[in-house]
C-alpha cells in the first residue's frame, strides 16, 4: 500500500515532546512564545499567535476584524470548506467567488465582480501551496476591504520572493498532518498589527484581557495550542527548508513522469510553490482514482466545490470550481516515497489516460 500522506516527524520531534512532558508544563508555557517568534520571522511579520488548528486561526482572524451580521466576505468556491464555514459561524455571509481552473486559485476578475458595499474582507487561499497573485487581488478590491490569507497550505511558499503567510493583513497557517509543518493538529495567525495580535490572543484564551485587571471584554474560546505540540512545531519549523527541498524534489520527479499524461501543478514564474500537496488534473479523474486504489495506491480528490455542499447550495454557478472538483487528483506525496513508487503511480495513470 502506498500511502497518500506521511508526516515527516522522527526522533528529534519525539525528544522535544518528551522534554516538555518531563518538565511538567504542558500548556501555556515557554514553548508557545518560542514557536510564535520563529513563525513570525518565517513569515516576515512582527507577530504570530499559535492556536489549535488552521480552522481556529481562520475563525479568530474573521472575529478580530469585527466581522459579523450584515457583512460579506469573499471566499473561493473551490477550497477546503473551513474557509467558508468560519465566515458563516461569525454570523456573516460567505460570498463564493469562482476560481481559475488552471491555477485552482481565486480569479481576480471574479473577485472584482463580487465586491458590494457590504464586502468587508476576502479570505484568499493559496491552494495546495500555489501562491495566489497578491497584486492582482489587491487591485481587484477597494482599499478598505481586508485581505486575509488562508495560508493553511502555504508555509514555505513565496510570492515574488515574499513568504506566503505574511502578505495579508492577517495570515492563517495550519499544522495538520497533511501540511508541510505538522504538529498533528495546530495552527497560527500572523500579522504586522499589534492590536489585531492582542485581540487574537484574547479570543484564543476565553476572551481574557492580556494586561491589567482580570476582565473579559468580549467572550472568547479555548483555541490554545499545548506546549507539547509547540515543541514539536519548533523542531518541524527549523527543518522547514529541508522539508520543502524534499517536497520540491519529489514534485519535480512526479512532473518528469506525468507532464505528457495529465496537467501537472506548478507556480507562476518568480514564485515558489509550497507543495502542500501534488494535485494533477485530468478528464477521467474518477476512473484514475479507482484504478490507483485498485493498485494499492492511496489517492484523493483535490478538495471541495463549496457550492455543492448543502449549507452553501444557494450560490452559483461556478464552472471553474466545478471543473476542479471533477478533474483534480491528489497523488501520494511524502518523504517515504521511492522512485519505484512514483513509477507505479505513473504507470497506472498512463494506462487510464490511454484507455
Ligand atoms: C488544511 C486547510 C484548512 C484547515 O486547517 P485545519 O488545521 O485542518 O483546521 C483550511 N484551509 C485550507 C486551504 C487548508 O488547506
Amino acid at each position: 500500500m502506498i500511502r497518500l500522506a506521511w508526516p515527516d516527524v522522527g526522533p528529534e520531534e519525539a525528544a522535544a515532546a518528551a522534554e516538555v512532558l518531563e518538565g511538567g508544563q504542558l500548556t501555556m508555557g515557554e514553548k508557545v512564545a518560542e514557536l510564535e517568534g520563529e513563525l513570525a520571522s518565517a513569515c516576515g511579520v512582527e507577530y504570530a499567535v499559535a492556536v489549535s488548528s488552521g480552522t481556529a486561526a481562520l475563525h479568530l482572524a474573521v472575529l478580530a476584524l469585527g466581522i459579523g451580521e450584515g457583512d460579506e466576505v469573499l471566499v473561493p468556491a473551490y477550497t477546503f470548506p473551513a474557509t467558508a464555514n468560519v465566515v458563516a459561524l461569525a454570523g456573516a455571509r460567505p460570498v463564493l467567488v469562482d476560481v481559475d481552473p488552471k491555477t485552482m486559485n481565486l480569479d481576480a476578475g471574479r473577485v472584482y465582480d463580487g465586491v458590494t458595499p457590504n464586502t468587508r474582507a476576502v479570505l484568499a487561499v493559496h491552494l495546495f501551496g500555489r501562491p495566489l497573485d497578491w497584486e492582482e487581488l489587491q487591485n481587484a478590491v477597494p482599499p478598505d476591504v481586508h485581505l486575509v490569507e488562508d495560508a493553511a497550505g502555504a508555509l514555505g511558499a513565496r510570492w515574488r520572493g515574499m513568504p506566503c503567510g505574511g502578505l495579508g493583513e492577517l495570515g492563517c497557517l495550519s499544522f495538520h498532518p497533511r501540511k508541510i509543518v505538522s504538529t498533528g493538529e495546530g495552527g497560527a495567525v500572523t500579522t504586522q498589527n499589534g492590536e489585531l495580535a492582542d485581540s487574537i490572543r484574547r479570543l484564543r484564551h476565553h476572551g481574557i484581557s492580556t494586561d491589567g485587571e482580570f476582565d473579559i471584554p468580549q467572550p472568547g474560546f479555548n483555541y490554545r495550542l499545548s506546549d507539547v505540540l509547540c515543541a514539536i512545531g519548533l523542531v518541524q519549523l527549523r527543518r522547514l527548508e529541508d522539508l520543502w527541498e524534499a517536497r520540491h524534489r519529489l514534485a519535480k520527479a512526479y512532473t518528469a513522469r506525468l507532464e505528457t499524461i495529465v496537467e501537472t501543478p506548478g507556480a507562476a514564474k518568480g514564485d515558489r510553490h509550497g507543495w502542500q500537496a501534488y494535485v494533477v488534473q485530468l478528464d477521467r479523474r474518477d476512473q484514475a482514482l479507482a484504478a490507483l486504489r485498485e493498485a494499492g495506491i492511496e489517492a484523493q480528490i483535490g478538495t471541495y466545490a463549496v457550492h455543492r455542499l448543502s449549507a452553501y447550495a444557494d450560490q452559483g454557478p461556478f464552472p471553474g470550481a466545478d471543473a476542479c472538483y471533477e478533474r483534480a487528483l491528489a497523488l501520494p506525496f511524502h518523504s517515504r516515497l521511492t522512485e519505484g513508487d512514483l513509477d507505479r503511480v505513473a504507470e497506472v495513470l498512463d494506462k487510464v489516460v490511454s484507455e
